[in-house]
């Protein structure tokens, strides 16, 4: 008798390296992390995917930060399509994400090799190393390239959050201590706005800038 169900869904990490380091990363991923998977290896572990997956409904590439090795990334989205993999999405930080028409024509060439989404990071904890800006000028290429229901943001309760600190520069985890206090900042990394309490309300009702103004 079979007792689990066959895996449905894979992820793969192309490498730990990451400009982040975010403090609540679960793989440890940072920028002291040198290396990147090997292109035979990367082909064989596909391979051996497509031929041991019995129920296969959606893979995925990550990192660390995949795009800090675009070349590798396109070359892993080719190989999936070639080989019948149904990839789901790519996962970014989007810290990368200086130039608009850059990251449009990196979605533009994913797109084209196969790629049909994408999932953005946004939290207190990614805000330390990577400016709000970029989180939402990744956000709005991706969904010109592929479509606002084929891009997610996760998780996108945070950005009004974060854009009352800060659009152009990291905000430290300290600031949020600052403005909330312990217990309540704690609170709202964990469940979003609408835990904060009536004291903290005026800090969330400050003036917003344009996202991308
Ligand atoms: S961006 Fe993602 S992979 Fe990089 S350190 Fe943060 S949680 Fe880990």
């Amino acid at each position: 008798m079979r007792l689990l169900k066959p895996i449905d869904s894979c992820g793969i990490m192309l490498s730990y390296r990451c400009q982040c380091g975010c403090r609540h990363c679960v793989y440890a991923c940072g920028p002291r992390w040198q290396g990147w998977m090997s292109r035979d290896l990367l082909e064989a572990l596909l391979l051996a995917i497509r031929d041991t997956w019995e129920n296969p409904r959606g893979l995925h590439l990550a990192g660390g930060e995949p795009f800090l090795n675009f070349e590798l990334l396109l070359l892993a989205v080719e190989k999936c399509r070639e080989y019948g993999l149904p990839i789901e999405y790519v996962e970014t930080n989007a810290g990368w994400c200086t130039s608009y028409e850059e990251a449009r024509e990196k979605f533009r060439l994913l797109k084209e090799a196969g790629l049909t989404g994408l999932l953005i990071s946004c939290s207190p904890f990614h805000a330390e190393t990577v400016p709000l800006r970029r989180t939402l000028t990744a956000l709005q290429a991706a969904e010109e390239v592929f479509g606002p229901d084929r891009v997610i943001l996760y998780l996108p309760h945070f950005v009004e959050l974060i854009r009352r600190f800060e659009m152009d520069r990291p905000v430290p985890l300290s600031k949020w201590l600052e403005a909330y206090g312990l217990e309540e900042a704690g609170r709202l990394f964990w469940h979003g706005e609408r835990t904060v309490s009536r004291k903290h309300r005026s800090f969330l009702e400050r003036p917003q800038e344009g996202a991308f103004g």
